[in-house]
């Protein structure tokens, strides 16, 4: 069954053997998420290692994606590892407070106290926990509990509204850029980040790290602060993708705002030619249960609807019960939720202007492909970009992109619509044409008779170099 919606899972203690990889590869998984938040170095070395065994035994490219864990403030620890908050008393966050108990606790972001005012409000615990700041003294901060509860070790805090000042790369991050380059990751998920400068950064520190193993990764920016939704198009500009990251955002700006920004982020990461992923507690209820709830499936529908690249996976496939089935159960919802979309080209596609030829040919070839009722697209290319500007646009004509390049192949296993498969194309234009038909064919997607509308840059091999469309009917004399 064919699926456009590509599915991120994180891995962790509950898939991070060969064998639930290669399960969850053949349930549907595209990209595997390296969480930086938890794990050593080695730990994620191990599961990288495992995920390109997975993929070399299902026989297919797998992406991986490493997310850097950011200056994402956190409580210290406790004495008994944690304490139960009662609504009404007070609790200080205090700076200096080796060991936390019922009255204090410490903070890993030394300069929190100078980034409140009395009246802020802060959550902790992914918004479970609300503390009122009464008082700033010193390195401490006075606050009165409004929502209690219990709050064990490290775990994260944010302010309602943002506005937090800590930098959005730290150094951990850095050297966990450094791991995550040795490894040779596709993507690098950045996280908190505020505005367009913070993503340049971070991809000028991950192309240097990455120099010495020959990869620039595509960058992602993680939409999860409140400053960062009016820099949206800045940041976007500075990044290859965006991710929903629904919990950090919804803890910021309040769970009520999120569904709206959610579709206003896909539609603009869709016009600016950039990838889209929605993210976090997409089938929450799976990390216990079998099945997800009715809810869950309709967020995962929806977001397929809103038009998103990729749906994601946290607890769920890293220390879930049904990391599989989980999987399974996603794709089956997307494939179904993609049945019921409209295919149509946007109305507004009529109006653009291109200056680029690579460009122009990849409208052109989905115009072309959408009008003529073609069965595929097949794109020859080398950096990606024709397939990821074509995939910008829904018309349910299949977009297979055929490269030499292991790079591209990952990175196009992120973009919604487009199937991306491995072809040498050191021979002479026709050849490669003709192989890539053979490949379209031979793997059942394209049958006799079908119309194919094919991309191909010459003279081959340069990336930015599609200048030819070529149509033909599969099976007449070529
Ligand atoms: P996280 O990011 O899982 O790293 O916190 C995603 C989110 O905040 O939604
Ligand atoms: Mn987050």
């Amino acid at each position: 069954m064919h699926r456009a919606t590509k599915i991120v899972a994180t891995i962790g203690p509950a898939s991070s053997t060969p064998e639930i990889l290669l399960q969850m590869i053949q349930a549907g998984l595209d990209v595997v998420r390296l969480n930086f938040s938890h794990g050593t170095a080695d730990d994620h070395r191990q599961r990288a290692e495992f995920v390109r065994e997975a993929a070399r035994q299902a026989g297919r490219e797998v992406a991986i994606m490493a997310d850097l864990q950011g200056p994402k403030i956190r409580v210290g620890k406790f004495e008994n590892g944690r304490t139960t908050l009662v609504t009404g008393n007070p609790f200080v966050l205090d700076a200096d407070c080796e060991l936390g108990n019922d009255e204090r606790v410490g903070l890993d972001y030394k300069d929190l106290p100078r980034d409140l005012k009395p009246g802020d409000v802060l959550l902790l615990n992914d918004g479970l926990i609300v503390l009122n700041v009464q008082r700033l003294i010193g390195n401490e901060i006075h606050t009165v509990v409004k929502i209690g509860g219990e709050l064990s070790n490290n775990k994260g805090i944010n302010r309602q509204g943002g506005g937090l000042s800590a930098p959005a790369l730290t150094a951990k991050d850095m050297e966990d850029i450094r791991t995550a380059m040795s490894l040779g990751v596709d993507f690098v998920a950045v996280s908190f980040p505020k505005n367009a400068t913070d993503m340049e950064m971070a991809r000028q520190l991950a192309n240097i790290a990455g120099a010495p193993y020959g990869i620039k990764p595509k960058m992602i920016a993680k939409i999860e602060r409140a400053e960062a939704i009016p820099a949206l198009q800045g940041i976007l500009d500075a990044s290859d993708g965006i991710m929903v990251a629904r919990g950090d955002l919804a803890v910021e700006v309040g769970n009520a705002a999120v569904p709206a920004l959610q579709k206003r982020m896909i539609r603009m990461a869709r016009e600016s030619n950039k990838f889209v992923i929605t993210a976090t507690q997409m089938m929450e209820s799976m990390i216990h249960a079998p099945v997800p709830t009715r809810a869950e499936v309709s967020d995962v529908a929806n977001a397929v609807l809103d038009g998103t690249d990729a749906v994601m996976l946290s607890a769920e496939s890293a220390a879930g019960k049904y990391p599989v089935q989980t999987i399974e159960t996603m794709a089956a919802i997307c494939v179904e939720a993609e049945k019921s979309e409209q295919s149509e080209l946007d109305k507004d596609f009529l109006d653009r202007t291109f200056t680029r030829i690579d460009q122009s040919i990849a409208m052109g070839a989905l115009f072309t492909a959408y009008h003529l009722g073609a069965k595929a697209i097949v794109a020859l290319t080398e950096s990606g970009s024709t397939a990821l500007w074509m995939s910008r646009h829904w018309t349910h004509v299949p977009i297979f992109a055929l490269t030499p390049r292991v790079g591209s192949e990952r990175a196009m296993a992120l973009y919604r619509n487009v199937t991306s498969l491995h072809l040498d194309t050191n021979t002479d234009r026709d050849t490669a044409l003709q192989q890539a038909l053979e490949t379209v064919v031979g793997k059942g997607y394209a049958s006799h008779g079908d119309m194919v509308v094919l991309t191909v840059g010459e003279p081959m091999g340069q990336a930015g170099g599609t200048n030819t469309l070529k149509i033909v009917r599969v099976g007449e004399p070529y």
